[in-house]
């Protein structure tokens, strides 16, 4: 996409959102963009910045690495949300702002030990699998109170809420079931006591229905940046 189809489509994304939060009785400014980078250029991300935009997601690692040290870190708050090896842990550890994508207590007790004292803790959203894919990443529902808890014990890490990637849905109300379930799943780690504020669900095809069911952070990298390399 050119510079100036990027600032339409935030400014497009932003309008709708807004429609979206009154539309469904959310609270005004509640709901996140991050607009997810993964394979665009980092002229796009650039030009992203320059119309306001501040969060930015990648999937993989090393090209994490790369758009941060040419664009900083200070700058733009970096999301991480793909499948994490541990050997990229420490570089995540030192780099990003937000991983979303934690399964497993290994993960996170490396992040946790990895990350510099002096940059606050790690905010974190726990992936869960609703659909019980064996081939998808994401915890089962009836395991996310213990890998809340464990997560929580950690000085360097803090919890933020849950994460869900659906498998694609034909209509708007099967998508609003499936994310009630992962609404649902976080109120109850709220009535045991975890103090949990974000929901990351929605991507291009299903944001509105995310955002009906309380999605606080969206992801969305089509509508934004156009077709991925
Ligand atoms: C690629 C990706 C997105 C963005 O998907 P679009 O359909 O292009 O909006 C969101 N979340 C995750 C985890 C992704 O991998």
């Amino acid at each position: 996409m050119t510079a100036t189809h990027i600032c339409n489509q935030i400014t497009k994304l932003r309008e709708s959102i807004r429609q979206y939060e009154q539309q469904y009785g959310r609270t005004e400014n509640s709901v996140r963009l991050l607009a997810v980078s993964k394979t665009q250029a980092i002229e796009s991300i650039q030009e992203a910045i320059r119309c306001g935009q501040m969060d930015f997601g990648e999937n993989y690692a090393q090209e994490l690495a790369e758009k941060a040290r040419v664009i900083g870190q200070e700058v733009v708050h970096w999301h991480f949300i793909g499948p994490i090896q541990s050997n990229k842990t420490k570089m995540l550890s030192e780099t990003v702002n937000w991983v979303h994508t934690i399964d497993r207590i290994k993960i996170a007790k490396r992040l946790n030990e990895q990350r510099p004292t002096d940059l606050p803790p790690l905010n974190i959203c726990l992936q869960v699998n609703l659909d019980e894919e064996a081939s998808k990443s994401g915890i089962s529902l009836n395991k996310i109170s213990e890998l809340a808890e464990a997560v929580t014990n950690m000085d360097q890490l803090k919890l933020r809420g849950l994460m869900t990637i659906p498998k694609p849905q034909p209509d708007f109300s099967a998508q609003r079931k499936t994310f009630a379930r992962l609404r649902k799943a976080q109120e109850k780690l709220i009535a045991q006591g975890f103090a949990l504020d974000t929901l990351s669900m929605g991507m291009t095809a299903d944001y509105e229905a995310a955002i009906a069911e309380g999605a606080t952070i969206i992801r969305i990298g089509t509508a934004l940046f156009g077709a991925r390399r």
